[in-house]
This record gives C-alpha cells, sequence and structure tokens, in this order.
C-alpha cells in the first residue's frame, strides 16, 4: 500500500574515472528490484526519476500510484543505448539518429511512434512513445542492470517542484517506493527538451536545458508549440503534463515582467504592501539584483549572467520557500530566448499563469 513500504536508501558513488560506480552491487540489486515490477528513484543529470519497468503495465500504474500523477500524464522511458530506440519505437525517421547522435546521452526526450512492446499504462494511452538516453552515470548502470527500458517521471509528488537533490526525493517518496540511488544533487536542474517528430514538422513541446537554437542546427525547421507559456496561450499544450499546474511551491507565486528597475521597484512595492497586512512575503531575486530588496524573504536563485546556475537552483528554491513558509512569493522574470525560455516555463506554470506586467 502507498506510503507505509519500506524504502531502501542506498548512497552511490561514481569512481573518479567519471564511469564507474562503487557500489554495483547495489546498482545489480537496483537493476533486480525494476525488472520484478517495483519501483526506483535515481539521479539523473536533469533532475531526480521515479523508475520504474516501462515494459511492465503494473509498473507503470506504480508509478503514477506513487506520485499522485494523473494517468493520462505519460512517462518517458529512459535507455541506455541509442539503438534501443528500434526495440520500442517505430519508424524511427533519420531525423531521431541525427537528434540522438549530436544530444544522446543528454537531456533530450524525442516523441516517437509506439511498437506494441510498450504497454499503453506507460504512454498515458497514446499511441506514441517518449525516449531519452541520460547522461548520468548512475542512471545508465542502472538502465542497464534493469534490461533497457525505465519509465521515470520526476522523482516529485505530482504537482510539486521536481527534486533536485536526494533529500528532496526522500522527502516526497519515502515509503512510496523500494529504493533511492542518492547520488547527492544532480548537474543542470531543469528537465529535458522534449521534441516530438511524429509530424510532418518537429515540434518542441518542451522547453529544456537544450534550446531552440541548439536543436535548430541539428533540425532547422523545429519549431516551439504554440501552447507552450510564453506564445499563444490560447492553444492547449500537446505534451499531456505541460497542462497541469506544475512545479509549484505551496505559496502562490507572482511573475513579475519588464525591464529591471521597474520589476524591482514593483517587487518592493508588493512585499511593502503583503508586510503591511501581516503576511511573509517570499522574493525571488538573482545574484544581480538582490541588494535592491529591503522587505521580505529573499532568495538568490543564480547568476543571470549564467543562467545554468538559475537553471540549477530554481526547483530548490521553490522548496526553500515551503520550508520558510512564506504566504506568497514575488519572482523576477528571465529573457524568453536561449535557456530564459525553459526558466520562464517553469516559473510561469509555478505561478499557475499569474504574471504582472511593469512597463
Ligand atoms: P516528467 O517525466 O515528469 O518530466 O514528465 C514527462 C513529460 O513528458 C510530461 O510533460 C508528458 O506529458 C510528456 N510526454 C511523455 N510522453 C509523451 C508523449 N508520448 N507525447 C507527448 N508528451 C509526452
Ligand atoms: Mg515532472
Amino acid at each position: 500500500m502507498i506510503g507505509i513500504m519500506k524504502t531502501e536508501i542506498v548512497k552511490i558513488h561514481i569512481k573518479s574515472d567519471g564511469v564507474g560506480i562503487e557500489q554495483q552491487d547495489q546498482i545489480q540489486k537496483a537493476g533486480h528490484i525494476l525488472k520484478e515490477g517495483g519501483l526506483v528513484a535515481f539521479p539523473t543529470e536533469t533532475v531526480y526519476g521515479l523508475g520504474g519497468n516501462a515494459l511492465l503495465p503494473e509498473a507503470s500504474q506504480k508509478i503514477y500510484a506513487a506520485k499522485g500523477r494523473p494517468s493520462d500524464n505519460p512517462l518517458i522511458v529512459h535507455i541506455a543505448r541509442h539503438e534501443a530506440m528500434e526495440e520500442i519505437a517505430y519508424p524511427v525517421p533519420e531525423s531521431a539518429y541525427r537528434l540522438a547522435e549530436r544530444f544522446w546521452p543528454g537531456p533530450l526526450t524525442i516523441i516517437l511512434k509506439k511498437k506494441d512492446l510498450v504497454p499503453p499504462e506507460t504512454t498515458g494511452g497514446l499511441s506514441t512513445v517518449a525516449i531519452r538516453e541520460p547522461s548520468h552515470p548512475v542512471a545508465r548502470a542502472l538502465i542497464l542492470a534493469s534490461g533497457g527500458f525505465v519509465a521515470a517521471p520526476s522523482a516529485n509528488l505530482s504537482g510539486k517542484p521536481s527534486p533536485t537533490n536526494a533529500t528532496r526525493v526522500i522527502e516526497d517518496l519515502s515509503g512510496r517506493v523500494d529504493m533511492i540511488l542518492d547520488n547527492g544533487s544532480v548537474g543542470i536542474g531543469l528537465e529535458s527538451t522534449i521534441v516530438d517528430l511524429t509530424e510532418k514538422i518537429p515540434v518542441i513541446l518542451r522547453p529544456g536545458f537544450l534550446t531552440l537554437e541548439m536543436l535548430r542546427e541539428v533540425l532547422p525547421d523545429v519549431t516551439l508549440d504554440p501552447g507552450i507559456a510564453g506564445a499563444d496561450t490560447a492553444a492547449p499544450p500537446k505534451a499531456p503534463g505541460m497542462k497541469y499546474r506544475h512545479y509549484a511551491p505551496k505559496a502562490p507565486l507572482v511573475l513579475v515582467e519588464g525591464p529591471a528597475q521597474k520589476v524591482i521597484a514593483k517587487i518592493n512595492a508588493l512585499a511593502a504592501e503583503g508586510e503591511a497586512d501581516g503576511k511573509k512575503v517570499g522574493i525571488l531575486a538573482t545574484e544581480e539584483t538582490e541588494r535592491y530588496y529591503s522587505k521580505g524573504t529573499v532568495l538568490c536563485i543564480g547568476k543571470r549572467a549564467d543562467e545554468e546556475s538559475v537553471a540549477r537552483n530554481l526547483y530548490e528554491c521553490l522548496r526553500r520557500f515551503d520550508e520558510l513558509g512564506v504566504d506568497r512569493i514575488y519572482s523576477e522574470d528571465f529573457p524568453d530566448q536561449g535557456l530564459g525560455q525553459a526558466i520562464r516555463n517553469r516559473l510561469t506554470k509555478a505561478a499557475g499563469h499569474q504574471v504582472i506586467e511593469v512597463s
């Protein structure tokens, strides 16, 4: 039953060669759990994943139950060799091989038409399947030890920010999975970019660490799904998961957009108003701006000049606000290009589209 099973927590260390794993026996044990239909949470380079055997319907059902995730929200199947695509998808277009060659292993998920081997439980009933080959050595070793196909959404309770370290996974999933592999903090901190290759024109369904510009180097005609926040919000997003409120802290979050000086002034005014009302106000600021805030509980998300640092800290900051017990959060915005596109997408979703524009 959910919430009362015994969860084994195992620390995993990567050898200094960056490839091998010190605790091979524990990886084999974790692989065995997956083969038998159990659940193992594990680190990937993007965020921690909640893994189950992608080819077993009951394992996918357990994933949905453990996360409290709506079952129409499909799972990403993780593989450890490019060619494994051919075992679960057909046709595999030439563009998929080109993307794999360039970006795998790495933070890219490719949507293809699925073969019958993949049960509908794994794909939320869709006839397509999402496939990614992660680069994290623990993820790769686990996939190989498990038979090669691991369905793994982010290892958080549905709706909460994705976990970027094992402590957050333990908070959310202890008692709900068989094993948690703890390898500390992940490197990227934002989920993979999802690109759909099942239509004539390739479409990015979820912005991620790999930017539109980077994908265009391989697929010049790739476009952004208009349903993604920031573009035409009237269209529903094509990745089922993108329609839910998501990545959200407990307190309501409001994104304030506009020129930097005006944004800071507005957030200061809103914080003063909130505090006058007796509320505890959280402010999500950056290294460049944090000193301009005189009120509220200010967390620094990273450096604007280094957007990768913002990506890495985003979810952890949102979870910190939960712990600090703030009543509302105001966040600065980020440029709608490059990696900023994915950061904005996650913040907008965390804000449930509550955006204030100042000009
Ligand atoms: P997560 O693993 O928690 O990052 O969520 C996986 C994301 O991939 C969700 O937004 C899903 O809706 C999306 N996804 C997975 N499979 C498909 C698919 N076959 N077609 C479209 N989107 C998908
Ligand atoms: Mg997720």
